[in-house]
């Protein structure tokens, strides 16, 4: 370890929630390092960032990418303290079970739920160096459904049992927990402050107890919190972030 600015991975860092927690991590005064598969998304984020960032191609679910992104960021870095595993297929929906090819569904799997397998492992020797700690974006979607969402929700359910399974593992020399975010729009919001496009409506905000829909500064500050010394005493842990969906209940009149 030869730098005293503390490290952190962010996957699919590019664009949505990843982006999200790659500048609210950067103006907190981490080293971030991102990887992504979208090159022009990473490249742009890097031109508009006034904080010196690492941007890594890559894809989460191929293991040689997994090795060569954890090294390349402990080059850069001179340590690793975090990894963020965000990288996702965000959109849930593959159609009817009935037809779902194996194909798609081993799809997701891979980069929903084998791309955190393959960063944790990859990772483990520095975490434990720097004491570290590991957080995974699962999803409310592993806890309840919509139709048609089969291969999606096994990924995110397979995202908290992983998670406790690491932390369990890893302790006490690193933590590990996740976050699962409900409705997170990741187009409308308008950067950090409360404005929020017209492209969602009323109801779209008022159906959430706590008055709005999410946004990807949600996220990242909890993120900011799992990763402190002051979470040291939280690990294993599954934490909703959902605007209060999951609790109210909701039977058709
Ligand atoms: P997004 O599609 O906007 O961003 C995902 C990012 O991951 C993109 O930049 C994409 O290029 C990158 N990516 C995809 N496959 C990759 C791979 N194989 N390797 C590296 N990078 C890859 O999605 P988002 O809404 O920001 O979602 C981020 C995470 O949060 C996902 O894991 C998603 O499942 C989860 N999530 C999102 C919501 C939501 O409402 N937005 C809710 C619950 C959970």
């Amino acid at each position: 370890m030869n730098s005293t600015q503390k490290a952190v991975l962010v996957t699919g860092g590019a664009r949505g929630i990843g982006r999200g927690i790659v500048r609210h991590l950067a103006d907190a005064g981490w080293r971030v390092a991102f990887c992504d598969t979208d090159t022009p998304a990473g490249q742009a984020l890097l031109g508009e960032s006034a904080h010196d960032l690492l941007f890594l191609e890559g894809d989460v679910s191929s293991e040689t990418d997994v090795t060569s992104m954890i090294r390349d960021t402990v080059t850069w870095a001179g340590r690793l303290d975090a990894v963020i595993n965000n990288a996702g297929i965000s959109d849930p929906h593959t159609g009817p079970v009935e037809a779902l090819s194996l194909a798609q569904w081993q799809r997701r799997l891979d980069i929903n739920l084998t791309g955190p397998f393959l960063l944790a492992k990859h990772a483990i020797p520095f975490l434990k160096d720097s004491g570290g700690a590991i957080v995974n974006i699962a999803s409310t979607r592993a806890m309840q459904s919509e139709p048609d969402t089969e291969a999606y929700a096994a990924t995110k359910g397979g995202i908290v049992a992983l998670t406790h399974a690491l932390a369990v593992s890893l302790g006490p020399d690193v933590r590990v927990n996740c976050i699962s975010p409900g409705w997170i729009d990741t187009q409308s919001w308008q950067g950090d402050d409360d404005a929020c496009a017209e492209t969602l409506s009323e109801s779209d905000h008022d159906q959430h107890p706590a008055g709005r829909v999410g946004r990807p500064e949600d996220v990242a500050s909890l993120v900011a919190y799992l990763i402190s010394p002051e979470a040291g005493f939280v690990t294993g842990q599954n934490f909703v972030v959902d605007g209060g969906m999951t609790r109210k209940m909701i039977y058709q009149e």
